[in-house]
Parts: structure tokens; C-alpha cells; sequence
């Protein structure tokens, strides 16, 4: 596209500016403030302790707030927590719960078509922050939120949400470190205030935008697909560590309505333990989880398609000696993915009827699952092996 052919009248001036102004001082403003005045500074715990609670609290705006409860209405939440995500997620500035609700759940109706407001395959660029920049279409109009618009908290946040964003996000973490040194009698006050609006307000909010932009651009890239490879959502550990628990997003595509997204014991899922926390106080009821019966039909169905896949590409690559050596192995694999099918449908059917599953037939289902995972792996170890 030639640049004086580049549709200005696309750009997002206010969004595009602030994105990347606060970008830029993150990464240029900050360091040069640290260097320059850190032994100035005094009451640099206040200051990193200010950065930390801000990071949890906007990022559990987003993520328990905005994505969990108001896109998904995954649990059912009293209106202190209502409250406390509202703010603070005004305070991660990515829009009013409204707004993000609207395009979120376009996102999961549509995922990698064109109507998907960070669709993938527009590509990396377009699905992190492009969208945000320029939009390549006139925004639809919002038609999707009915329930939230009647929520008269939702619509008080959605009305005055920059202004929420500035007030609790800048000036209160600015005014308690001023409070603090003051009441501390430090030589001046106005340098601490300063860090904590550059360290838990600047710097913080770039972090946080950027944690969540990683689930829509990396994590419809990069990792594992266990449930189902009919979209480009895929599972990834890494980016769960730095966005609260995020990351499983081929389980959250494939089941939007479950308060999970890591669902399995040893999956970090910060959000979930505290959604449950909440739970047992009685802030927060009707949680939706989907049945382990009907987790484990996704997986068995994914498994069995990938085996179905894999082997024939395998073995053809194989050379005819390892070939002849795994034919056992391939014949195995074979009849397993057919096996594997057959019982993903019925196990299906059995959790959707809500009917008992025994734990012998969970377990043996498991087994087979990973006699399958264990299969893979040695034809893929064959291939590398005759590769060499
Ligand atoms: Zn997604
Ligand atoms: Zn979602």
C-alpha cells in the first residue's frame, strides 16, 4: 500500500495515541526516573508495593471482571466484587466492561472469520494491537450486551469509564505515595508521588494491556490444541503465568461458559482459585463448570483425530526398515484412533444426558488417552530418528 494511500480517516487517533505515547514512555521516561533519582526517592516499598496490588487488581479487572463474569456470565457475582472490577478494570484503560464484553463475545461467535475483531489471520501485528490502531471496517453496531446494558452499575462504569480510569488508575496511586511522604516527613513528597504515578500507574498499565493483547495474538499461535483444532485458540503454560491464568485458551474456546480456563489441578489459573475463594465467602455463586465426563469426550475426539492424522504422515516419512520395525505400532495406533472416536461419542452422550460416569471408566479412558499420547511419541521419535 503505497502512504498516501493509507485510509487516515481509519486511525483510532485517541486509542492509537495513547497506546503507543504510553508505550514509549514506559520505555524511556521510567528507566531514565529510576536511574536519575532512585537514591532521591524515599519509601520505594510503598512504591513497589503500589505497583504490585495495581497489577493484580486491574489485571483481575480484566480477567475475572470484564472476560469471565461480564463476557461469559461464567459465576454470578454480588455487587462489592461488581464494584471492585469495574473500577479497576477502568483502570487497566481497555475500554468499558460494555464495550470489551461486545467485542469478546463477537470474538468467540466469529473466531477466525472476518467479522472477529482480533482475528488471527489478519495476522501477529493486526490481532495484538493493529485492531486497537486502525479498524479495517466501521464498528458494528453493539446489539450483543442486552443483559449487561440493564445492569444500571455496568452502564454507570460504561458512561464515565475514562474518567474512572484516570481517577483510580493515575491520581489515587499518585495522591497515597504524596499522602505517605508527607505523613512520613520525607524531603519531597512530590518525588515519591512521581514514582508511583510513573511505577503503578504509567508502567503498570502498559504491562497489563500488554499481558492481555498476548491472548489474542499469542495464544491463537502458539501451543498446544487438546480439545479441538476447529479454531486457532491453543493452551499455553507461559502466557497463563503472566496473564493470571489466561493462557488455556483452547479449553476456554471450546468451553466459553466454564469459570475455568485452566481446568486441570496443576494448571496456574490464579482467576479460578480466587472466583472459588470468593465462592466460599458468599461474594460470588453460581459458578458453571463443565462435567470432567464431558472434558474428557473433548479430548478423547481430539486425540483420536490427531492419531487418525499423524500416522499415515509419520509412516510415510518413515524409511522401509523403521517402517517394517513400527508396523505394529502403526497397526496399533490405527485401531486405537478408531476406538478412541467411537468412545469420545459415547462418552459424550452419557455427559450430556447427565448420566453417572464411574470413575473405573473415567480412569480407563484416561489410560487410553495417553496410550495414545505415548504412541505419537514413539512414531515421532521413530521419524526423527530415520530422518537422521
Ligand atoms: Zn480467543
Ligand atoms: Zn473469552
Amino acid at each position: 500500500m503505497k502512504f498516501r494511500n493509507f485510509p487516515i480517516y481509519r486511525i483510532e487517533w485517541i486509542t492509537s495515541t495513547f497506546l503507543i505515547v504510553t508505550a514509549l514512555l514506559s520505555l524511556t521516561l521510567v528507566p531514565w526516573f529510576i536511574w536519575t533519582y532512585h537514591a532521591q526517592v524515599e519509601g520505594w516499598g510503598l512504591v513497589i508495593a503500589l505497583f504490585i496490588f495495581y497489577y493484580y487488581a486491574t489485571g483481575f479487572g480484566i480477567t475475572l471482571g470484564y472476560h469471565r463474569l461480564f463476557s461469559h456470565i461464567s459465576f454470578k457475582a454480588k455487587w462489592p466484587v461488581k464494584l471492585f472490577v469495574l473500577l479497576f478494570g477502568a483502570a487497566s484503560f481497555e475500554n468499558s466492561a460494555l464495550d470489551w464484553s461486545a467485542d469478546h463475545r463477537i470474538h468467540h461467535k466469529h473466531v477466525d472469520e472476518d467479522e472477529d475483531p482480533y482475528d488471527i489471520s489478519k495476522g501477529f501485528f493486526y490481532a495484538h494491537i493493529g485492531w486497537l490502531l486502525f479498524r479495517l471496517k466501521p464498528k458494528p453496531p453493539v446489539t450483543n450486551v442486552k443483559d449487561l446494558e440493564a445492569d444500571p452499575l455496568v452502564m454507570w462504569q460504561h458512561r464515565y469509564v475514562q474518567w474512572i480510569g484516570a481517577f483510580v488508575g493515575f491520581v489515587v496511586p499518585t495522591f497515597i505515595g504524596w499522602a505517605y511522604a508527607t505523613l512520613n516527613g520525607f524531603t519531597s513528597p512530590w518525588l515519591t508521588a512521581t514514582a508511583c504515578f510513573l511505577i503503578a500507574g504509567l508502567l503498570r498499565t502498559v504491562v497489563v494491556q500488554q499481558g492481555t493483547f498476548c491472548i489474542n495474538s499469542l495464544c491463537h499461535m502458539f501451543g498446544r490444541q487438546p480439545y479441538s483444532r476447529d479454531h486457532s485458540a491453543r493452551d499455553s503454560g507461559a502466557v497463563a503465568l503472566l496473564t493470571f491464568g489466561e493462557g488455556y485458551h483452547n479449553y476456554h474456546h471450546e468451553f466459553q461458559h466454564d469459570y475455568r480456563n485452566g481446568v486441570k489441578p496443576w494448571q496456574f489459573d490464579p482467576t479460578k482459585w480466587i472466583i472459588w475463594t470468593l465462592s466460599k465467602v458468599g461474594l460470588v455463586e453460581n459458578l458453571r463448570r463443565v462435567s470432567d465426563s464431558r472434558i474428557l469426550a473433548a479430548e478423547l475426539k481430539e486425540k483420536s483425530r490427531t492419531l487418525g492424522m499423524d500416522i499415515d504422515k509419520l509412516a510415510s516419512r518413515l524409511d522401509q526398515r523403521t517402517r517394517e520395525l513400527k508396523a505394529k505400532t502403526i497397526a496399533t495406533a490405527h485401531e486405537l484412533a478408531k476406538d478412541l472416536a467411537g468412545r469420545a461419542e459415547s462418552l459424550k452422550e452419557l455427559s450430556l444426558a447427565k448420566a453417572d460416569v464411574s470413575g473405573e471408566t473415567m480412569d480407563e479412558l484416561r489410560g487410553l488417552l495417553n496410550q495414545a499420547g505415548e504412541l505419537l511419541e514413539s512414531l515421532r521419535r521413530a521419524d526423527a530418528g530415520s530422518a537422521a
